[in-house]
């Protein structure tokens, strides 16, 4: 784990509450810094705060998706909705907005690092690829085809799409979404499933013009279903 966070007594004490929980605590006090680290040592999980000196959260994330598949978790001291949308497009995983208590953060790591990745987590009947015409979802090597084209997406949005397309047709409302992909004790707000969903579907209508659309359709007021096209 790596906390890149410019205010030292912040990063002190988080640091203390998730060594507690057991985690190994790397830390960065600038963007710069936090990069390096993070290549040598290369996090399952990056606490990444908005503000920072030299490179601020936004680069350095923009940055770090290069090369790494961590969790990010971004601080943010704003709580205009436009800075979550911006963090979380440019690939971070969840958001909190400052202040908030060590517990909530500790809460929300422990559920990013509870979903599965790879395939130490699914079992054989899951690692069955799953074809819909001109897309294919291999949940064994977290791998999403579609046509000729491979499409790369982030551990959420995979987890986002085959969550959905497990069950084709069925209306998955957000709240269940929320608990299916981050987790039951996630209590971040529902708006994060509409930007991820936003994001997979960009990935999708890239690969093959107006796909994302067409395979993730949304349900007004209630949520999104898989639809089999
Ligand atoms: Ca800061």
């Amino acid at each position: 784990m790596l906390i890149i966070e410019d205010e030292r007594h912040l990063v002190g004490l988080l640091r203390g509450y998730l060594e507690r929980e057991g985690y190994e605590v790397h830390e960065a006090l600038d963007g710069e810094v936090g990069l390096e680290v993070a290549r040598r040592v290369e996090p399952d999980v990056v606490v990444l705060d908005w503000m920072l000196p030299r490179l601020d959260g936004i680069e350095v994330l923009r940055e770090l998706r290069r090369f790494s598949d961590a969790y990010v978790v971004l601080l943010t001291a704003r709580t205009e909705e436009v800075d979550k949308i911006v963090g979380l497009s440019a690939g971070a995983d969840d958001y909190l907005t400052k202040p908030f208590s060590p517990g909530e953060l500790v809460a929300r790591v422990r559920a990013m690092l509870r979903r599965p990745r790879g395939e130490a987590a699914t079992t054989p009947e899951e690692e069955k690829p799953l074809a819909f015409g001109e897309l294919e979802i291999d949940p064994a090597r977290r791998r999403v085809r579609l046509g000729e084209n491979q499409v790369s997406l982030t551990a959420l949005e995979f987890d986002l799409l085959l969550a959905l397309a497990s069950r084709p047709g069925f209306v998955f409302g957000r709240r269940r979404l929320l608990e299916w992909v981050w987790g039951e004790d996630y209590f971040g707000d529902d708006h994060v499933v509409d930007v991820h969903v936003a994001n997979l579907r960009k990935k999708l209508n890239a690969a093959e013009d107006g796909a994302g659309n067409r395979y993730v359709r949304t349900v007004r007021g209630v949520g999104y279903r898989f639809e089999n096209s």
